[in-house]
């Protein structure tokens, strides 16, 4: 199992370099006795997606934030709840339903200054599902973006 909050740790010491370069404040709010059953380079690969998203996409003097968040289910199951909140330049509404697509991109503009493959949020998909999650997101253009997870906290015997 891996403890979340020791996980985070390490994943924002990770991004905090280019964090700090725009002077974005970054921050995790994580339960102290929280674990996850998983696979960890797979979970730290889709946090940095998202995570290097947020701060790409954020302006300089902006706020990322990722909380987590115990869920207990109707069925006795219980999930974790991951929020990953910027206050970026947000996207456009007709462009949310295609995000996770391969290679999508909000527009050339953005596609030049930030120079990425529009891969990311379908790789983060893929992982996800890989763990039984889902993914969704939420956004208001000129105020943030808000990335949110559901992951299994147990699972046997599987294999991601
Ligand atoms: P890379 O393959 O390097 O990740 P990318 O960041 O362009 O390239 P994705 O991570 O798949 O590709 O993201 C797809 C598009 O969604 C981005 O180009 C960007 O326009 C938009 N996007 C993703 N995350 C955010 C965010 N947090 N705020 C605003 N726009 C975002
Ligand atoms: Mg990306």
């Amino acid at each position: 199992p891996i403890h979340l909050s020791t996980f985070f740790d390490s994943v924002l010491e990770t991004m905090s370099k280019v964090a700090e370069k725009k002077k974005i404040s970054l921050s995790a709010e994580v339960p102290e006795e929280l674990f996850i059953e998983g696979d960890e380079d797979k979970l730290r690969q889709i946090f940095m997606n998202l995570l290097s998203n947020a701060i790409n996409y954020t302006h300089d003097g902006g706020n990322v934030r990722v909380i987590a968040v115990n869920k207990q289910k109707e069925d006795g199951s219980e999930s974790v709840v991951f929020t990953v909140r910027d206050t970026g330049m947000g996207i456009p509404r007709k462009d949310l339903p295609r995000i996770f697509e391969r290679f999508y991109r909000v527009d050339k503009a953005r596609s030049r200054s930030s120079g990425g493959t529009g891969l990311g949020l379908s790789i983060v998909k893929h992982l996800v599902e890989l763990h039984r999650g889902v993914i969704s997101v939420e956004s208001n253009l000129g105020i943030g973006t808000s990335f949110l997870l559901e992951l299994p906290l147990l699972q046997e015997d599987e294999e991601y």
